[in-house]
């Protein structure tokens, strides 16, 4: 499609078809995690990552869509389980949900998109009737190999009901990090309805758009994060789809998300941190589209300053290497145009990753082990989101005069 056909079809919201501007454009991007072969290289798919604003609803979102049959493969290669301070959070919240809601032997959970079980193995052990629901074979296997019951399907009403049909209703539904994936997100809220008791609550944990406009995450844009939650915006969604949002609750997991409970209307007390979070969206201008602009404007600098960076190394004689072979890492190097020439390589803790070349942009992922064997002079930090576990991890990288570089909100050498 070239721009004057896409300019005569101006994008609608998903959620409520209002008109979106456009605000973010971080061109041509390949499916974030699909890390390649070799021999595959040609065979990519490409989207035009741009996201826009809704001037009803304020709901960001992406405007095209990347099939979830593209994304959420059987080989995806996502694993929650590979950092600690997710393994410590999902514990959390599983003995939150334990304590709190889980109390009677016949509450069923159920988690959507529960990837490698890391809450639901936590939860089963505690004896709590449980089931996951992941279209991903390779994660349901490991979470079923960590005794997490797991249904290697797609979260929607179908499913939904022969839950139900199976288990009985659920006395609460979770989610961390999926909702905002499916551009069809009234198929979950279907699902939600059909499965969820009167007296349930669903709980989905998501990235929060005020955090990544204020420390400019733009690389937690890409293909799987199709919408970019706001309380106002989510606080409309649910009501659209028969639902109430009673809480929600700030935390920091990658780079600052929030938690939010939703419950059927009137069932549950409305918390006034509600109303609180949307009045400080309005005085943040979380919902207004300049504020989207500007963030558009840093996004160009941060890619001109940190390409400036890299070349000025590569052309000095230092050795650059990436750290963690990230989602958000397609991002940054393809809206950049990094390539191997200015990052050789990137070293991944992850198996599945080990041998391939980095979507798009083709730079070969590494073993973890390949990073000391020598020490780079840099290390492009990918996995900002877990700097300081990743920072006292790699301290001998330091010690040994190893310095890291880091692009957001701005380009630094730490
Ligand atoms: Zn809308």
């Amino acid at each position: 499609m070239n721009s004057r056909e896409r300019a005569s079809t101006a994008p609608v919201c998903r959620l409520c078809a209002g008109p979106v501007r456009e605000c973010v454009d971080l061109g041509r991007q390949p499916v974030s995690n699909a890390f390649l072969r070799p021999q595959d290289v040609g065979s990519e798919s490409f989207f035009r990552l741009a996201v826009g604003i809704c001037a009803d609803c304020a709901m960001v979102q992406q405007l095209e869509a990347m099939p979830t049959s593209h994304m959420f493969r059987a080989d995806y290669p996502y694993r929650s389980s590979s950092s600690d301070g997710l393994r410590r959070h999902f514990e959390q919240v599983a003995g939150w949900l334990r304590d709190t809601e889980l109390t009677d032997p016949a509450d069923l959970v159920v988690e959507i998109g529960c990837n490698d079980g890391l809450m639901l193995r936590t939860l089963g052990a505690a004896g709590v009737r449980h089931i996951g629901v992941d279209p991903s074979a390779g994660a349901a296997q490991a979470a079923a190999a960590r005794g997490a019951e797991v249904r290697v399907d797609f979260f929607d009403e179908r499913s939904a009901a022969e839950i139900r049909a199976e288990r009985g209703p659920a006395k609460v539904i979770f989610s961390a990090n999926t909702i905002s994936h499916i551009a069809d997100i009234d198929e979950i809220f279907r699902g939600v309805d059909r499965l969820l008791r009167s007296d349930g609550i669903f709980v989905f944990e998501d990235r929060y758009v005020a955090d990544i406009i204020e420390h400019a995450y733009f690389d937690q844009i890409y293909d799987e994060h199709f919408y970019l939650f706001s309380v106002r915006a989510v606080d409309a969604m649910v009501a659209r789809f028969g639902f109430e949002l009673v809480d929600v609750e700030h935390i920091p997991i990658h780079g600052g998300s929030l938690r939010y409970t939703v419950a059927r209307p009137g069932v549950r007390p409305v918390r006034e941190c509600v109303a609180r979070l949307i009045e400080d969206e309005a005085r943040y201008g979380i919902g207004e589209h300049d504020t989207y602009v500007r963030f558009g404007q840093q996004i160009d600098r941060i890619g001109a300053d940190l390409v400036a960076l890299l070349t000025d190394l590569r052309d000095a004689g230092r050795r650059v290497v990436g750290y963690g072979a990230t989602s958000k890492s397609a991002t940054v190097t393809n809206y950049c145009g990094i390539g191997p020439d200015l990052v050789p390589y990137i070293c991944d803790t992850t198996p599945e990753k080990q041998g391939r070349l980095s979507p798009g942009a083709h730079i070969p992922i590494r073993p973890h082990e390949v990073f000391a064997d020598p020490y780079p002079d840099y290390a492009l930090l990918f996995a900002w989101n877990h700097a300081e576990e990743v920072m006292a991890k790699e301290r001998r990288f330091v010690e040994q005069g190893g310095r890291w570089i880091l692009y957001v909100p701005h380009v630094r050498i730490v």
